[in-house]
């Protein structure tokens, strides 16, 4: 039963390699980015709330955020294993995390953290095109990267839960090395 958590900063190409892994897999690939953008599209009650906090590169509320990843997880297609894509974010979250999957039994998660250097990921995404990847947008993405979601690393590396994979090489490059890292 695969259950991962992909961590790294904005850039490092976490939504396309879980999203290719998990489809490889045969698992939900779960990304609280994703959901938000979706919800603001179709103008739901939830849209309305995440729009301003994705304009500004800003978290959603953990209590939100947390809230739609618990109901998430209890899904059906969720109970064969799943990818987690940007979440957890920061240290709450994480602690949240933690106690929900005890919960639910499912508390065999890996944390992959893709990494790579700033230089890349601000070209990779002023290329991008996305509508919070304006440049003062990616900077305090970048910022509230740092300060709250980096932490993590040590966080999952203190619960030996932690495998790292080189973001810096092509897209099949990552995939190989990931696929060899999760084995
Ligand atoms: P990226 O990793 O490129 O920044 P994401 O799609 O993961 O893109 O996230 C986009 C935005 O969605 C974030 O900047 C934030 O506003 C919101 N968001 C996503 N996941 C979370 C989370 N776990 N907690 C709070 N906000 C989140």
């Amino acid at each position: 039963m695969t259950r991962l958590i992909f961590l790294g900063p904005p850039g490092a190409g976490k939504g396309t390699q879980a999203q290719s892994l998990a489809q490889f897999l045969g698992i939900p690939h779960i990304s609280t980015g994703e959901i938000f953008r979706q919800a603001i599209k179709e103008q739901t009650p939830l849209g309305t709330i995440a729009q301003g906090y994705l304009d500004k590169g800003e978290l959603v509320p953990d209590e939100l955020t947390q809230n739609l990843v618990k109901e998430r997880l209890s899904q059906s297609d969720a109970q064969s294993g799943w990818i987690l894509d940007g979440f957890p974010r920061n240290v709450s979250q994480a602690a949240f995390l933690d106690q929900l999957l005890v919960t639910i039994n499912q508390n065999n998660e890996r944390v992959v953290n893709l990494d790579a250097p700033d230089e890349i990921v601000v070209t990779r995404l002023l290329g991008r095109g996305r509508k919070d990847d304006s440049e003062d947008v990616i900077r305090r993405r970048l910022e509230v990267y740092r300060a709250e979601t980096a932490p993590l690393i040590d966080y999952y590396r203190d619960r030996q839960k932690l495998l790292t994979v080189n973001g810096n090489q092509s897209p099949e490059e990552v995939s190989t090395e990931l696929q060899k890292v999760i084995a």
